[in-house]
């Protein structure tokens, strides 16, 4: 039993079956296409709980073409990732942010519960056995995805009497540099990301694959990420795969750094939480969580009052945003050099990069 008695796998029994061909480590940083040499597996059935973990070599799996993961999307994941830093000792970033999250999607999905730390742990092993594939190269990492699907081979819509939870690792590339050209968004309430009681607060596939069709919609406007809007007030939620900042004069003359409130509609980024935490700390301006509307948007924009937008994610960590195009016109919103002398996205692309390669506290300990 784990130590909330939660019956769970133990990383101490976990067993190691390293791959005889590891592969050649070219650095490729197409994102999610150059695996590691490992993965970890375990599974679960209802009649026998957890398995024993398993690092094995990264392989295909096996499953029932009935597999309700596949029918029903009874699934979720996580994303997280490893950065070398300075001292070249690989550091995890929050880990067990993603683990909670990961637990709380999983209890959404009606998958079984299972011992945060313990998983985590497995995790540190399975990066500790591939650290050579976390690249060398600043601002480069290694991208860990947790995964977690219902094996049922049944076309019942049913709560899962088996599962398997894997963890497979890839190379990623680059992330905020103060040369990134800006990211434009379409924003258009046609199409909705999340709504109240759904799932948008988690981790699940069906809320990727369900908003593709509107990112190619987006690009046939021209812009590259959807500007996702909810409600008749035409609420600013999140942007593409971020949550989003307004960093602006607010209605009241104060200087402020806001993003949408987790109400149910916003995936509780932790990249997000990370620069609240930080930012509320600096003082000088108010971090607030909030809602945004189109139209305070708008209205700030003509008054001048807007400083930067951006979206956060562990994809990007921060993304500058340069232009909105709503309701038949381009909003401009300013994030050149020129038009922003003190831009708070270096600020906190810095104090992250600082904190991820090992200059700060907020990282799980290092590898030996
Ligand atoms: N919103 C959505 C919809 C996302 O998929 C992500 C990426 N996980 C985020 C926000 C950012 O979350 P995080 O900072 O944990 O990567």
């Amino acid at each position: 039993m784990g130590e909330n008695s939660i019956p769970s796998f133990k990383a101490a029994d976990l067993v190691v079956r390293p791959s005889s061909r590891p592969k050649a480590k070219q650095p490729t940083f197409s994102f999610g296409t150059a695996f590691t040499d490992h993965m970890l597996s375990i599974e679960w059935t209802l009649s026998e709980g957890w398995q024993t973990p398993l690092i094995r070599p990264l392989g295909s799996l096996s499953l029932h073409p009935a597999c309700s993961a596949l029918h029903y999307g009874i699934q979720l994941f996580e994303g997280l990732k490893a950065y070398r830093g300075d001292d070249n000792r690989v550091r995890i970033f929050r880990p067990m942010l993603n683990m909670s999250r990961m637990a709380r999607s999983a209890r959404r999905a009606c998958l079984p519960a299972f011992d945060q730390s313990e998983l985590l742990e497995c995790i540190r092993r399975l990066v500790e056995l591939d650290q050579d594939w976390v690249p060398h190269t600043a601002s480069h990492s290694l991208y860990i995805r947790p995964t977690f699907i219902s094996t049922e081979s049944s076309l019942g819509i049913k709560k899962p009497t088996c599962a398997l939870l894997y963890v497979i690792m890839c190379q990623a590339g680059s992330y905020f540099n103060d040369e990134a050209e800006p990211v434009s968004l379409w924003a258009d309430p046609k199409y909705t990301r999340a709504w109240k009681g759904g799932t948008g607060d988690c981790k699940m596939g069906g809320n990727y694959g369900g908003a593709l069709l509107a990112q190619h919609e987006a690009m046939d406007y021209g812009c590259q990420q959807v500007l996702w809007l909810h409600g008749g007030d035409h609420q600013i939620t999140e942007a593409g795969s971020m949550n989003i900042f307004l960093h602006w004069i607010n209605e009241d003359g104060e200087e402020e750094l806001a993003t949408p409130p987790l109400d149910g509609i916003i995936l509780p980024g932790i990249t997000r939480q990370s620069i609240l935490e930080l930012t509320s700390k600096w003082g000088g301006f108010k971090a607030t969580e909030r809602y945004l509307t189109m139209g305070q948007l708008c209205t700030a924009l003509k008054q001048q009052r807007v400083k930067e937008m951006f979206g956060s994610g562990t994809a990007c960590m921060i993304c500058p945003i340069g232009r909105v195009f709503y309701q038949g016109e381009t909003l401009r919103i300013p994030s050149s050099r020129q038009e922003i002398s003190s831009r708070l996205t270096s600020r906190i692309a810095k104090a992250l990069t600082d904190i991820q390669s090992g200059h700060g506290l907020q990282c799980d300990p290092p590898f030996p």
